[in-house]
């Protein structure tokens, strides 16, 4: 019999393999070894009974080299919602299959098990730290106890490591520009060691918070009872639906959640939770294990290979019947699933930004529709697709319009910085409200969210006499300044690439280099200035590289221990902190400058969330944003959080310029060496679509034209859109313009519903 099988290697397709007679008959979902090259390989069975492809000759199949299961590994349902996943992003079978499945066996992938390396100072690194500086004659036979003098990239890194007593982790000690040859040199120096370890965690270790004990006597309130009773009765027919819980902060929806996923396991069925990330969305996680207890697994990619491994098996074991996880868990091997609910659901970390390139919010309504069962998508700021789906009456719509307690939600005030710049000189970062906003909070021992959503202290460092600034040698952006004093360096944020801020303009050779663009490092150094007493504290991509920083630092905030958290989005997301009174914005602008069609949804999910996290105990809650663009209406609609109001205006603007949700979208993106060389393979994919559909009756095809990020890594960028109706058709021509040039289609990215075409 000719079998499909899909194996874990990302570059293929599956293959066409015949399982002799002596084998046990195969099923979908089992795990077969088979020859692959001159290797053997674990995979899985895709499709059973399959005729030849026309393309592969009856000589070349080779015999499957031994079935492992009788019955399927992975469950059926299952395997064909990956083989719809890999089809639906254009990304090959392969690359679905390994990024959507558990480790499959030990000759699968070598590197299941998550390791990694951390350099760990020696009492000789340390000796060296601290002074006793004695030249030593070679570089490699420093032993123990002589000293050896240090190069200051040296003692920078030596410090770094030195600062941690458990040591760093060589991975996060190159972002921070410590490159693994100056620890290969620190170690044969014997001044540090590296240790290989593995990584493993508890699956709610991730989590900062204990969740608050629930309380079964609690009455919901009247929509709370409303909005359930609706999502009872679509659950209990036992078919497919979709139903948007819009729910401004504060409402209340995880109580609904709780409810609804208690029903339907009484129910007999499975309940699967998506949150967008464990980590910044640690109550709903937490609520779920405090109210399932070991009937809960959890599945992120957090988690260490054999420890995600072990989940998956407890649910393929049917040991529990609720599954927590990000968006990779729609894929968990959970049986009768009755009930999927997407929080957040127009979080853009659904979307995986490397092939697959799937939605784990459209992958969980498709295996709702397999499955039959309900998928409920919640948020206070849906996506426009599914507020769009929800007014049509395609989706079921329930709201939640009242915060619990009838709370009133935060009133914001906007601050127009063009006055402020006027009245205090452009170096302003905190406009003369929102000082005096804080100054009050502190008095009243209550606390504040500062955010902005942009890392670093400065974001450009520019030449005041020629203008030109200091930019990465490989990508098309500006160099980003970290840190002060000794420890300032400017670095990418796309490639890591990462200099001293250089003392003159390297263009022109003039001394007169500023820094432009304030980052969040700034406003937590000017916050201290401002306020001196002030406990405060910075919650960003970089403050939270050690693990167990994000933790302790949200754990101290909600107990009291902090005044002022400043941050970029990662405090803007689903937290629950009583205390906080003020939420200031520093800059609403930071996403409206991009050439995104998505710019003004982001901005206003941004600013109504970030306003959602102000007031939500006993005291009234207040948001300051600074804007220098007071009159945008996303901006005007967060404000008074008039969701309709924007979705209405929002619409508007992607009617006209035919963008999702009105048309479907896939970004393509070609990489060559030279900037010529990727226009002209670009512009052949583009030749080969318009020629497939002349008169542009199924789709469009925009560009191509260079991409905003015209360079990356070295690498030139050019870009087109295809827009239509009929998304398969689009991807059915772009994949047949692809299969005329492989060359091409290794260096392009094909993203399917894009949530960015930056
Ligand atoms: P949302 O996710 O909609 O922003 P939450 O689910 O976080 O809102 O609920 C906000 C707060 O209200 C939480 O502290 C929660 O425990 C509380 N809460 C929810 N429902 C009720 C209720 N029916 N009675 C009292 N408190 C509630
Ligand atoms: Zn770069």
């Amino acid at each position: 019999m000719l079998i499909s099988v899909v194996v874990p290697v990302p570059a293929l397709q599956e293959l066409t393999y015949d399982v002799p007679d002596d084998q046990p008959p195969p099923t979908v979902g089992a795990r077969v070894v088979v020859p692959l090259g001159t290797r053997l390989v674990t995979g899985i069975v895709a499709a059973c009974d399959v005729s030849l492809p026309p393309d592969v000759s009856r000589g070349s199949v080779r015999p499957v080299a031994r079935v492992l299961d009788r019955e399927a590994f992975v469950p059926a349902d299952v395997v064909a919602l990956a083989r719809w996943t890999a089809d639906y992003y254009g990304a090959g079978a392969g690359a679905t299959v390994t990024a959507v499945l558990p480790p499959l066996s030990r000759e699968a992938r070598s590197d299941a098990h998550k390791t990694r390396r951390r350099a760990v100072i020696t009492q000789t690194g340390a000796a060296a730290l601290s002074g006793g500086v004695r030249v030593s004659g070679s570089r490699s036979d420093a032993g123990p106890g002589r000293l050896v003098s240090l190069t200051s990239k040296q003692t920078e890194a030596l410090r770094l490591i030195e600062s941690a007593p458990a040591g760093v982790p060589v991975a996060d000690l190159a972002r921070q520009g410590v490159g693994s040859q100056l620890i290969a040199r620190l170690a044969r120096q014997n001044l540090v060691t590296v240790h290989l370890e593995r990584v493993e965690r508890d699956p709610f270790d991730a989590s900062p918070f204990s969740a608050p004990p629930v309380e079964p006597g609690r009455r919901l309130t009247p929509a709370q009872a409303v909005a359930l009773d609706r999502l009872t009765h679509l659950s209990a027919a036992g078919r497919f639906r979709v139903a948007l819980l819009h729910g401004v902060t504060g409402s209340g929806k995880t109580e609904v959640y709780l409810r609804l996923a208690a029903e339907v396991r009484r129910a007999g069925r499975g309940v699967l939770m998506l949150v967008p990330e464990i980590a910044l969305t640690p109550a709903v996680a937490a609520i779920f294990r405090e109210a399932f207890g070991r009937e809960v697994a959890v599945q992120h990619s957090g988690l260490s290979a054999g420890e995600r491994h072990d989940q998956w098996q407890r649910i393929r074991a049917g040991e529990v019947d609720v599954v927590v996880g990000t968006r990779s868990a729609v894929f968990a091997p959970l049986a009768r699933v009755g009930l999927i609910i997407v929080d957040e659901e127009h979080d853009g970390s659904y979307k995986q930004d490397e092939s697959p390139r799937y939605n784990g919010r459209d992958v969980a309504i498709v295996r709702g529709r397999s499955n039959e069962a309900l998928v409920v998508l919640g948020s206070a700021t849906p996506s426009l697709e599914s507020y769009h789906h929800a007014v049509t009456g395609r989706y079921e719509h329930l709201v939640l319009d009242r915060r619990v307690h009838d709370r009133p939600l935060a009133a914001v005030t906007i601050v127009d910085m063009r006055a402020e710049y006027a009245a205090e000189g452009p170096e302003v970062i905190f406009s003369r409200t929102l000082r005096d906003a804080i100054e009050t909070r502190l008095e009243r021992n209550e606390q504040a969210l500062i955010l902005l959503n942009r890392r670093g202290f400065s974001t450009a460092v520019f030449c005041r006499q020629c203008a030109g600034t200091v930019d990465c040698p490989n990508c098309s952006v500006s160099l980003v300044v970290h840190g002060e004093g000794s420890a300032k360096r400017a670095r990418c944020h796309y490639c890591n690439h990462s200099v001293r801020v250089p003392q003159a303009c390297l263009l022109c050779g003039a001394g007169y280099l500023e820094q432009s663009g304030v980052g969040t490092e700034q406003v937590e150094a000017h916050l201290r200035t401002l306020f001196p007493a002030a406990r405060i504290a910075r919650v960003d991509r970089d403050a939270i590289r050690r693990r167990g920083v994000l933790q302790s630092l949200l754990t101290r905030f909600r107990d009291g221990g902090l005044d002022v958290l400043v941050g970029t989005q990662m405090i803007a997301k689903g937290h629950d902190f009583p205390a906080v009174t003020l939420v200031g914005v520093i800059s609403a602008d930071v996403g409206l400058g991009m050439a995104d069609f998505r710019a003004a949804e982001r901005t206003f999910q941004l600013l109504t969330q970030v306003a959602g996290r102000a007031g939500r105990g006993d005291r009234k809650g207040e948001a300051i944003v600074q804007t220098l663009y007071p009159d945008h209406y996303s901006i005007q609609f967060a404000c008074v959080q008039d969701y309709p109001g924007f979705y209405d205006r929002e619409l508007q603007f992607r009617r006209a310029m035919r963008y999702p949700p009105v048309l479907s979208l896939i970004n393509t993106v070609v990489r060559a060496k030279t900037f010529v060389g990727a226009m002209a393979d670009a512009t052949a994919l583009v030749v080969r679509l318009r020629a497939a559909d002349p008169d542009e009756e199924s789709f469009a095809v925009l560009g191509p034209a260079p991409a905003p990020l015209a360079r990356l890594r070295g690498e030139f960028r050019v870009q087109f859109l295809v827009k239509g109706r009929d998304r398969r058709r689009m991807r059915e021509a772009l994949e047949a313009a692809l299969a005329t040039r492989p060359d091409v289609s290794k260096r392009t990215m094909v993203d399917v519903d894009p949530v960015s075409v930056l």
